[in-house]
């Protein structure tokens, strides 16, 4: 059953690039919004908008009722959760489906065991990815704790099995922290996700963050589309990415996204999806699978021409993958750069009021974002206000076109994290490919 009006619960550059698939597809649109989004993007381009609650997320865009109660007031047939809020919430999307809306995401039972970290190690492991040595399992005991982390050898990380976000995580240097740091990593998860459940992990010195984007039909077939490299992050969150990685080799590719669709397809998973893994001295392990569309996914879209929230609504509605494997190709380079509203030193956010707003454009530069000159940002939500995309033949030839691209950018009235972006770029280590998960934050230390 195809979809004719599709519900966006969520707001921001998400909300907006839903739109566009669905509008290039013939499809109409339902904005939901907070009191305090009623002047943005996505809410005037929508064919209808509904207001859900007051600011807070809590109270509007993860308010199921309401979402719910929008969906059948305005007839629409299917529910587009984007990424963060409601989008990897099992039960959130049972509720879709209990009501004969279509659920554009993966089936249910897949969002609720990759949402535990430590279930859905247990399943990567039963489907044959290479894991970071580490616990079999949720660790209580301190005494347990302490004898998994002399095995695996220090140092370790202790990590929330409900954790997203980076937080509840403790890189433990040696065993007299571990008790303490242990003990702070379950008080921080229990806060942030109500769950203290922890579990341990080899801590990696210097590896890069390298995730394969798949996509599978619910009956078996999936394919991958290729890596993105999301290494250089700061506190654990991504601040550039880019498709393909510098450091994989078309073989590896193969290999690796071979190994991946085929647990993909053996597990049925059903849309979009991201197996992560941290990757040093050429061997990858498994870290988390996200269960929705990433924030970086138009690095992809670049380098193989396809429009994966068109995809996602395709499978969602019962049709087949448009390409198989041996159609996918990969052509050139895409760098994504996120620009938050944040001081460019502090990272302070910086919300208000935009005076002058002014994208790139030009060859192969797209500009996802839901702003405009005289537009607030409101001060609720995540900083995040637009991604900068640049496709080039060659590596040399994106970064090329990134300068330039972010010199025309103009955002006048809050800070912005352009200047971060254009500095990196001077980088000789960036310009080389050359970094870790690491490398970001000694490269910000350096520049104080
Ligand atoms: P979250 O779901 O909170 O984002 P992840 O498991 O995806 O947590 O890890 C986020 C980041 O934390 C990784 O990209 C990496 O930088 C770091 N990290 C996680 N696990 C390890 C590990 N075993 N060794 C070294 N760094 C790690």
């Amino acid at each position: 059953m195809a979809s004719s009006k599709i519900l966006i619960a969520n707001r921001g550059e998400i909300a907006l690039r839903i739109h566009r698939a669905a509008h290039e597809m013939g499809i109409k649109t339902v904005a939901v919004h907070s009191t305090a989004d009623s002047d943005a993007m996505h809410v005037r381009l929508a064919d209808e908008a509904v207001c859900i609650g007051p600011p807070p997320a809590s109270e509007s865009y993860l308010n199921i009722p309401n979402i719910i109660s929008a969906a059948e007031i305005s007839g629409a047939d299917a529910i587009h959760p984007g990424y963060g809020f409601l989008s990897e919430n099992a039960r959130f999307a049972e509720i879709v489906e209990s009501h004969n809306l279509i659920w554009i995401g993966p089936k249910p039972e897949h969002i609720r065991t990759m949402g535990d970290k430590v279930e859905a190690k247990r399943t990567a492991g039963a489907l044959g990815l290479p894991l970071v040595p580490g616990s079999a399992g949720g660790v209580s005991e301190f005494d347990e704790a302490r004898k998994i982390a002399a095995e695996i050898g220090y140092p370790v990380i202790v990590k929330a099995a409900s954790g997203g976000g980076g937080r509840g995580m403790k890189v433990v240097p040696s065993e007299d922290k571990l008790e303490s740091l242990m003990g702070q990593a379950r008080s921080e998860a229990k806060a942030a996700f109500g769950d203290d459940t922890v579990y341990i992990e080899k801590y990696l010195g210097n590896p890069r963050h390298i995730e394969f984007q798949i996509f599978g039909d619910g009956q078996g077939n999936a394919i991958h589309l290729g890596e993105r490299d999301c290494s250089l992050q700061r506190r654990h969150q991504k601040v550039l990415e880019e498709a393909p990685s510098p450091v994989i080799t078309p073989e590896e590719r193969e290999r690796m996204g071979g190994i991946v669709s085929k647990a993909m397809s053996d597990m049925g998973y059903r849309g979009a999806g991201t197996i992560e893994f941290l990757w040093e001295d050429g061997k990858f392990y498994f870290i988390e699978m996200n269960t929705r569309l990433q924030v970086e996914h138009p690095v992809t879209e670049a380098i193989t021409g396809l429009d994966l929230v068109r995809e996602q609504i395709r499978i969602a509605g019962g049709l087949p993958l448009t390409l198989r494997q041996e159609d996918v190709e990969f052509r050139g380079h895409a760098i994504e750069c996120r620009i938050n509203a944040e001081d460019p030193l502090t990272f302070a956010p910086s919300p208000g009021l935009v005076r002058t707003y002014h994208a790139p454009g030009g060859m192969h530069v797209r500009v996802d974002s839901g702003l405009y000159s005289g537009y607030r940002i409101p001060p609720y939500y995540d900083s995040m206000i637009a991604k900068l995309i640049v496709w080039g033949h060659t590596r040399e030839g994106a970064l090329r076109r990134l300068r330039r691209a972010l010199e025309e950018f103009v955002i006048e009235g809050v800070k912005t994290t352009i200047p971060l972006h254009q500095a990196l770029l001077d980088d000789p280590d960036f310009q080389n490919g050359d970094y870790t998960i690491k490398w970001l934050e000694e490269w910000l230390a350096r520049q104080q």
